[in-house]
C-alpha cells in the first residue's frame, strides 16, 4: 500500500514540475491582416499607412519574420496550424462553409469543384471529406497545459465534430465555431444575434456585452484576460489562441478609433479597415500589459501572425483592387506574394534577441513542431504525418537562412467568380530566391526571382527553363506524394 502510495505521489510530483517549467504560449492570430497593414516594417519602411504601435513594442522586443507564409485563405492555414500538415497534404484546401458536406467552391465553367476535404478538420475518423488529425491543444492539453481558444476557430461546418474548439483540445471556448466571419462586431447589435439572425454567423457566446456600446475585439480580449486568471491562479502552464476576428470583413465601424482616420480625411471604407486594426492592436497591448502586472511577461511566448494575405477586392477596400499590399503583388486569395506573405513576430523571452528580423522561409504548417519544441514535447504521437519543420532554430538565431527549404501552396479551388491575378486555380512552390506559379486551368507555370523582383512583375520562365523545369517537377511530385485533390474538368 505505501509504495502505491509513493509512486503516486512521485508521479504526481513529476508531472507538476514538468508543468510548470513550461513556457506559456500565446499565439495571436489576426484576420486578413496584410503584410503591409501595419506600422512594423517587414520589407522596407515605406508605403506603411496603419499605425500598430503595440506590434512595435513587441517587435522591439523580439524577432519579425520577413519571409513568413500562410495559405491564401483562412481555413487551409488554421488546419496547417493545428495539424502540421501542408495543405496541399490535409487537403482543405479552401475555406470551409457553415453547412457541412457543401464544398465553397464558386461556380465555373471548366471546372466542377476539386475533390478537397470540404468538412475540414476532425478529431476523430469517419467523418467523410475531413482530415483526421491529431489537434496541437490536445497535445499541449495532455501535456498538463491550461487551453484556451477565443474568437474565430472555422476548422469546419456545423454539425461536425471539428467545428467545436471543445473536441480538438480546448478546455475553454469563447465563441469559436464553423463561421468564418462574425456577423456584426457590434455589441449594439449583439454580435448579430438579433432577430433574423444568421445563425452561422452570429457570434456564440458575449451575452453579458449585448447592447452595450462594445467592439468584438474588445469583448474578446477581456474574455481571454478573465479566462487567464485560472491557469495564472494554478500555476498551470498555459496555452492562449487568441483569434481575433478583426480585420475581415464586415467593416464595422469601431466608435473608439473610426472618427480621427475620416478627420484626417481617410476614405470611409479605409477608415473602418484602419480602425479595425488599431482595435486588434489595442488588444495585443492589453494582453502584454496584463502579462506583466501578472509577472508572467518573462514566462510566456508570444507569437503575432495573420492567416493569409490583406484583402485586396474593391469593394469593400478603397480602389484600385490589388493595390493595398504593394510592393508585393496582389492580396487575399492569391498565390502572388500578396495573398500569402504574412506579417509574423515572435517573442520569446530569453530566446529571441530584442528588435531582430530574419529571412529564415516558413509557412504555416511549421507552427506545429515549432509549438511541441516550445512546450518540450519532443516525442509525440500524432495520426497524422507532420511536414512542418520547427523554425526554433531562426529564433535562436536571427541570421539564419534556409535556402534549400521548399514551400509549396496549392488553391485548387475557385474562391471568386472572376479570375484574378493567381486567383483562382494555382499552385506553387518557392525554393530559395526562385518561386514557381502555376495556372491550373492551363497547365502554364510562370517563374519570377523574389530577391531581384518582390513584385513578380518580371515573369521569367523562357530565361531559365532548367529552373522552371526542376521547380515544376519537383511541385508535381510533391503534390503526388500527398494525393493532393485537383480540379476535376466538366
Ligand atoms: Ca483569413
Amino acid at each position: 500500500m505505501s509504495r502505491v502510495l509513493v509512486f503516486l505521489f512521485l508521479g504526481f510530483s513529476c508531472f507538476e514540475l514538468a508543468a510548470q517549467s513550461r513556457p506559456n504560449i500565446i499565439l495571436f492570430l489576426v484576420d486578413d491582416l496584410g503584410w503591409m497593414d501595419t506600422s512594423v516594417p517587414f520589407g522596407d519602411s515605406s508605403g506603411l499607412r496603419f499605425s500598430t504601435p503595440n506590434l512595435q513594442r513587441l517587435a522591439q522586443t523580439g524577432t519579425r519574420f520577413r519571409q513568413a507564409y500562410a495559405t491564401p485563405v483562412c481555413t487551409p492555414t488554421r488546419i496547417s496550424l493545428m495539424t502540421g500538415m501542408n495543405a496541399a497534404q490535409h487537403g482543405t484546401t479552401n475555406w470551409t462553409s457553415p453547412q457541412r458536406d457543401t464544398p465553397s467552391d464558386a461556380p465555373d465553367n471548366q471546372f466542377a469543384p476539386a475533390n478537397w476535404r470540404y468538412n475540414g478538420l476532425s478529431p476523430l475518423p469517419g467523418v467523410p471529406a475531413s482530415v483526421y488529425a491529431t489537434p496541437l491543444p490536445q497535445l499541449l492539453l495532455d501535456a498538463g497545459y491550461y487551453t484556451i481558444h477565443v474568437g474565430k476557430a472555422h476548422w469546419g461546418p456545423m454539425g461536425t465534430p471539428g467545428a467545436s474548439p471543445y473536441n480538438l483540445g480546448f478546455m475553454v471556448n469563447i465563441s469559436g465555431h464553423s463561421a468564418g466571419h462574425p456577423q456584426s462586431f457590434l455589441g449594439m447589435e449583439n454580435f448579430g444575434n438579433l432577430p433574423g439572425k444568421a445563425t452561422a454567423q452570429a457570434v456564440p457566446d458575449l451575452e453579458e456585452y449585448y447592447g452595450t456600446d462594445i467592439f468584438l475585439t474588445e469583448a474578446h480580449t477581456l474574455e481571454a484576460l478573465k479566462a487567464l486568471q485560472t491557469p495564472i491562479a494554478r500555476r498551470q502552464p498555459f496555452f492562449l489562441h487568441l483569434s481575433h476576428y478583426a480585420v475581415h470583413v464586415p467593416f464595422d465601424a469601431d466608435s473608439r478609433f473610426v472618427q480621427k482616420f475620416l478627420d484626417a480625411g481617410m476614405d470611409p471604407a479605409e477608415a473602418r479597415y484602419a480602425a479595425l486594426i488599431e482595435g486588434m492592436d489595442k488588444s495585443l497591448g492589453d494582453l502584454m500589459d496584463f502579462l506583466t502586472e501578472k509577472g508572467i511577461a518573462d514566462e510566456t511566448i508570444i507569437l503575432f501572425l495573420s492567416d493569409n494575405g490583406g484583402l485586396s477586392l474593391s469593394p469593400p477596400r478603397k480602389a484600385p483592387a490589388y493595390s493595398h499590399n504593394l510592393p508585393l503583388r496582389a492580396g487575399k486569395g492569391s498565390l502572388y506574394e500578396g495573398g500569402i506573405r504574412i506579417p509574423m513576430v515572435v517573442r520569446w523571452p530569453g530566446v529571441t534577441r530584442p528588435g531582430t528580423s530574419s529571412d529564415y522561409c516558413l509557412i504555416a504548417e511549421d507552427f506545429f513542431p515549432t509549438l511541441l519544441e516550445m512546450a518540450r514535447l519532443r516525442k509525440v504521437q500524432t495520426v497524422q504525418t507532420v511536414t512542418g519543420i520547427s523554425f526554433v532554430p531562426a529564433l535562436k538565431n536571427p541570421q539564419l537562412l534556409n535556402p534549400e527549404r521548399v514551400l509549396l501552396w496549392h488553391y485548387p479551388n475557385k474562391w471568386i467568380n472572376t479570375d484574378g491575378p493567381a486567383i483562382n486555380y494555382h499552385s506553387a512552390l518557392r525554393r530559395g530566391d526562385w518561386k514557381l506559379i502555376r495556372n491550373l486551368r492551363n497547365g502554364q507555370n510562370m517563374l519570377y526571382n523574389l530577391r531581384q523582383d518582390p513584385g513578380e512583375q518580371a515573369e521569367c520562365a523562357a530565361r531559365f527553363p532548367e529552373i522552371t523545369r526542376e521547380l515544376a517537377n519537383l511541385l508535381d511530385s510533391k503534390l503526388a506524394s500527398w494525393k493532393a485533390p485537383m480540379p476535376v474538368p466538366k
